[in-house]
């Protein structure tokens, strides 16, 4: 048969479809009944469907009368405002006004909850169980998933697996008592539904079985996953049934493959056990092209539900935020028609894949039943699945047509159930979904059913015609775009580690020149910079610079800096681009430097040298605009040019925990603005340090301007400071070194020309608030990740956690067992969280506030920490209050107070009750309080909902205020502006009376 018969059968099946259903609605789509009408004013108003999907999202943490009702004031707005359809209820029961609040609570209670309802079966397994029989004696198969997405700790894996233990057995011992599901093919098995299906059929979300569960640590989720898949495999072939792993986000989808093939090879015998593919993924041609060979090579049975994907709005909106290749088709047609193409790649080896088509799209069935007819697939090879509490009509429709159908039916409590709600009510209001516009919009049976083929070839035509052109940035560059983000998806990103790691091992132990004037400067003083996680491990040995050699790099700078100046901006932008392009190139060796000398984790690391990319970036883009010399004043006769002029030679004095990204972005924002510099790094990552040199080398930047001077500070630091050459000083660091800079910088000195300028960062002691209606679930990583990221080395780590009285036990527990699942270990081993800290002298003050800690507060979780390499555990104190020196005192290390408070004022309060300003976060679902928290939570950067670092140059422009820093914001618009003086140049030009009309910004320096 060739396509266009083929297609005319499917269009024929799908009208019969239709006919057959004509006047049915899905009871999602009657307006008779509260969720109805919920879901038609959602599809008519936008606003309404995201305030009411978040409330739906945060209801079960309302667990109050008070809480409910703030929030549903907070979300809809007061009673006589409110859509009717959320106060039809109480207006029913004639009770709104003085007693309307607990009456529109219970309304809206009742509603929700029956609404979750309608998509799980049970919110316990003797209430699953009896549903789920009563399905099966309506002509229903089942596939039962137990709801349970973001697992924390291995305790709550250890329940979700025990949770199918359990319902397993309850299966088990129903099971014997069920009638099987009436077959009408010849030699079927009377035992067994539709006389070749397993009765118990059972869906696991891997990646609830492993809390850590990461493309990062490839091997160690796999390995994590699969230990509690067996044993859930095992109890499933012991009752003869069916167990499907499903796919969740494409972050996860190779480890969940690799799972699947190491599973099968366990049991190769058993044909029961399947996999999830997703049309909507652009890689499912191939993935599924490669299961089915490697199945028929290994000569083993598989069987494939094929779905189109549930997480289409999150993979491009994440993939979009990281700079990411979309994993998705992007036209819906696109997704359909890859459907289509995989279920005949399926039907076409159906002696070796069973196949499961899941979709309530009458299109996508038809298609299925029409191909499968065909290639005369036998019936026991394949069958059909859709979503328990959706697409009845469909559901009856197939029942009636293949006398064969499944419900996936999850199962739980509330909470994890939430989200599972949220997207399906996604799924059924979305523009595109099949299901509204066959019966929510009436839409045409002809556009419905037509060949997907023919609507994505339209539809890509009708988007080449809106395609604009591509912008153009300052001077003719793109406009700025972040790094991307590394992607451990992907294998290549994965296997590059390793091998940068080994090919950096090679070159350990060299030694490092100053640069001074253009060339390399050899001293005798020398100090080695070592491998933290093994001090043994020299990575290179470093020249110091005495005040000698500073001395000739402040002549040096001196002297390139009227030629530098006088360069005109643009042209100083292009050496910052072309740096730019040299670190890309080598962005994954200089991250593997970074995992030896400095102990970040490959994904930090990572982020430190793009972040060093994107300054470069920026600032190229900042100063051709900022060069460009503006008119301001509109008199006739005046012409007013206001524009900037660089200082002179600015000494950088950077910091060991971003020692490429913060290194780069001082030093490149006081080049690009016209100044020589003269560069300190820290003495732990002076070889990190020494790369700038060969990036600015290859990059072509004249001798002099910039000057590598690694040395101790106690005999080089001072020095510098005070030196009369130096006109600007640009400082990372503490606040202890930072105030002394800033004091050290006001005396004059014989022979300074200027008043020397100070940028400065320093500190931070930055806390988040954890809200009583907060999503532990994403609260409790984030938190982690905040205060233990690199150790929690970071000016902007999260050092002190303010959480709520009403969940701060559980919030506690749950962050405990999370931290109690990490492994603490060399960081060039992608399975531990957190590693080594920068060096001796920081363990020990780390250490010593440890003790301090456990004296002030108590101590809650304390890590296991290998002997050699200075490791210091990962800590965290209870009991905190803000009098405490750990509430108050910066540690720089895995040290993380918990702090109890009564409300949000209280929260707020505290979080500000410290002398520095830096970064803060707010984990809330009450808009008034994320509001409250813009407002009053006084530091320089406030996330909400999120962790609380990672600033992105451009996005985030980042630093603090009081004793946090001078203002200044890296990565932001203003930032050059510190590195430069600003001058106006004013002419009369009326002459005799005339003035000439002026054109504007037609003057360049
Ligand atoms: C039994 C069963 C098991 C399931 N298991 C899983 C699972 O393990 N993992 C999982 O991810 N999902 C799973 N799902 C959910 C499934 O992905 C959705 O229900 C399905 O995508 C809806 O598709 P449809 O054919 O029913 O509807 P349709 O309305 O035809 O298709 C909607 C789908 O099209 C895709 N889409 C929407 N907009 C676009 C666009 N602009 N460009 C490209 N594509 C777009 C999305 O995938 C969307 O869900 C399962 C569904 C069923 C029935």
């Amino acid at each position: 048969m060739n396509d266009s018969e083929l297609n005319s059968k499917v269009i024929s099946r799908g009208k019969e479809f239709f006919s057959t259903i004509s006047g049915e609605k899905p009871s999602l789509f009657n307006k008779g009944a509260w969720m109805g009408k919920v879901m038609d004013w959602s599809m008519k108003n936008e606003t309404f469907k995201i305030q009411m999907f978040r409330f739906v999202d945060v209801f079960p943490s309302l667990t109050n009368g008070r809480l409910l009702t703030d929030h549903i004031r907070e979300y809809f707005g007061e009673e006589k405002d409110m859509p009717p359809v959320l106060s039809t209820g109480a207006k029913v029961a004639g009770m709104l006004g003085s007693f309307g609040g607990a009456v529109l609570n219970k309304v809206l209670t009742t509603n929700i909850q029956e609404m979750a309802r309608q998509f799980i079966v049970g919110e316990n397994t003797k209430e699953a169980v009896k549903n789920l029989e009563r399905l099966r004696k309506d002509g229903f198969a089942f596939v039962v998933d137990v709801l349970g997405e973001a697992t924390l700790s291995e305790a709550e894996a250890d329940l979700y697996m025990n949770t199918y233990l359990e319902l397993l057995d309850s299966l088990k011992k129903e099971q014997a008592e069920w009638k099987p599901l009436p077959f009408s093919h010849q030699g079927g098995n009377a035992g067994l539904d539709w006389g070749h299906a397993p009765k118990v059929n059972v869906a696991v979300k891997p990646t609830a079985l492993f809390c850590l569960a990461n493309p990062q640590d490839f091997e160690g989720s796999v390995v994590a996953i699969l230990d509690r898949v067996r044993i859930i495999t095992e109890k499933v072939i012991d009752l003869k049934g069916f167990l499907c792993i499903d796919m969740e986000s494409y972050r996860h989808k190779d480890i969940i493959i690799e799972v699947y093939r190491r599973l099968k090879l366990e049991y190769p015998d058993y044909p029961h056990l399947g996999i999830v593919f997703q049309s909507y993924l652009t890689d499912t041609d191939k993935d599924l092209a490669d299961m089915l060979d490697w199945a028929k090579q290994k000569m083993i049975q598989i069987s494939v539900r094929l779905v189109k994907g549930a997480y289409w709005d999150y993979e491009t909106v994440k993939a979009k935020q990281n700079d990411w290749k979309i994993p998705v088709w992007t036209i819906k047609a696109e997704s359909d028609a890859a459907y289509e193409r995989q279920a005949r790649m399926i039907l076409e080896n159906h002696t070796t894949c069973h196949f499961a088509a899941a979709s309530h799209n009458i299109r996508t069935i038809s298609a299925v039943m029409e191909m499968a007819h065909e290639l005369n697939v036998p019936d026991e090879r394949y069958e059909f699945q859709v979503l328990y509490g959706m697409a009845e009509p469909v559901r009856k429709g197939i029942l009636k047509v293949a006398g064969r159908i499944r419900l996936y039916c999850p199962y739980g409590n509330m909470v994890p159930g939430m989200g599972y709600l949220v997207r399906r009510l996604l799924e059924n209001t979305a523009n595109e979904s099949f299901l509204r516009q066959s019966f929510a919009e009436d839409a045409q049976i002809e556009k419905l059913l037509e060949d997907p083929v023919v609507t994505a070839e339209r539809e890509r035509a009708a988007r080449a015609l809106k395609l604009k052109p591509a912008e153009k940035g300052p001077g003719g560059l793109k406009p700025f775009n972040n790094e991307a983000m590394v992607d451990f998806t992907r294998a290549d990103h994965r296997a590059e580690f390793p091998r940068q790691i080994a090919e950096v091992r090679k070159q350990l132990g060299r030694n490092y020149p100053l640069f001074i004037g253009g060339k390399e400067v050899k001293t005798a003083d020398t100090i080695p910079s070592v491998n933290p996680a093994n001090p043994a491990e020299v990575v290179g040995v470093i020249c110091q610079a005495g005040t000698r050699e500073v001395g000739e790099a402040l002549a040096a700078a001196k002297a390139a800096f009227p030629v530098w100046r006088d360069t005109a901006p643009a042209e100083r932008a292009q050496y910052l681009v072309k740096a730019a392009a040299i670190a890309r190139r080598r962005v994954f060796e200089l991250s593997a430097w970074q995992v030896l000398e400095i102990g970040k984790q490959w994904d930090q690391a990572y982020a430190d040298v793009t972040e060093a990319i994107d300054f470069l970036e920026y600032y190229a883009r900042e100063m051709i605009k900022l060069g460009q010399p503006r008119r301001i004043g509109n008199a006739p006769g005046e012409l007013n040019h206001y524009f900037y002029e660089p200082k002179g030679v600015a000494a950088v004095i950077a910091p060991w925990n971003f020692p490429l990204a913060i290194g780069l972005g001082m030093t490149s924002a006081a080049l690009v603005a016209g100044n020589c510099v003269v560069f300190k790094p820290s003495g732990i990552t002076s070889v990190i340090g020494w790369h700038m040199v060969e990036i600015f080398r290859e990059a072509g930047l004249p001798a002099g301007v910039f000057n590598y001077t690694p040395g101790r500070g106690s005999v080089m630091g001072d020095f510098l400071v005070d030196s009369p050459d130096v006109s600007l000083i640009a400082f990372t660091g503490s606040m202890e070194i930072g105030l002394r800079i800033i004091n050290r910088a006001a005396k004059v000195h014989p022979g300074q020309a200027n008043v020397k300028k100070i940028v400065c960062e320093m500190g931070g002691k930055n806390a988040i608030i954890v809200d009583d209606d907060a999503d532990l679930d994403e609260a409790v990583p984030h938190v982690l990740y905040s205060a233990f990221g690199f150790q929690g080395q970071k000016c902007s780590a999260c050092s002190r956690v303010i959480v709520l009285d009403a969940v701060y036990d559980k919030f506690v527990e749950r962050l405990v067992s999370m931290a109690q699942a990490t492994k603490v270990g060399p960081s060039e081993d992608p399975a531990n969280y957190m590693g080594a800290v920068a060096d001796d002298k920081a363990m020990q003050t780390i250490l010593e506030y440890a003790r301090l800690g456990k004296k002030e507060g108590d101590l809650l979780y304390e890590s296991a920490v290998p002997t050699q390499g200075y490791y210091v555990p990962m800590t965290i104190i209870g009991g905190i209050t803000p009098e405490h020196r750990i509430a108050q005192e910066e540690i720089f290390g895995p040290v993380l107070s918990v702090m109890r408070v009564k409300d949000f004022d209280q929260a707020i309060r505290w979080a500000n009750s410290t002398q520095f300003a830096l970064t803060g976060g707010v984990f809330s679902r009450s808009p008034e309080h994320l509001q409250q928290a813009r407002r009053e939570f006084r530091v320089g950067n406030l996330y909400l909902n999120r962790n609380n670092t990672g600033a992105l140059v451009g996005r985030q422009p980042f630093g603090g205020s009081r004793m946090s820093g001078v203002g200044t914001k890296a990565g932001g618009p203003d930032y050059l502006l510190h590195f430069m003086d600003p001058r106006v140049v004013t002419e009369n030009t009326m002459r005799r009376g005339f003035a000439p009309v002026e054109e504007d910004d037609d003057w360049v320096a």
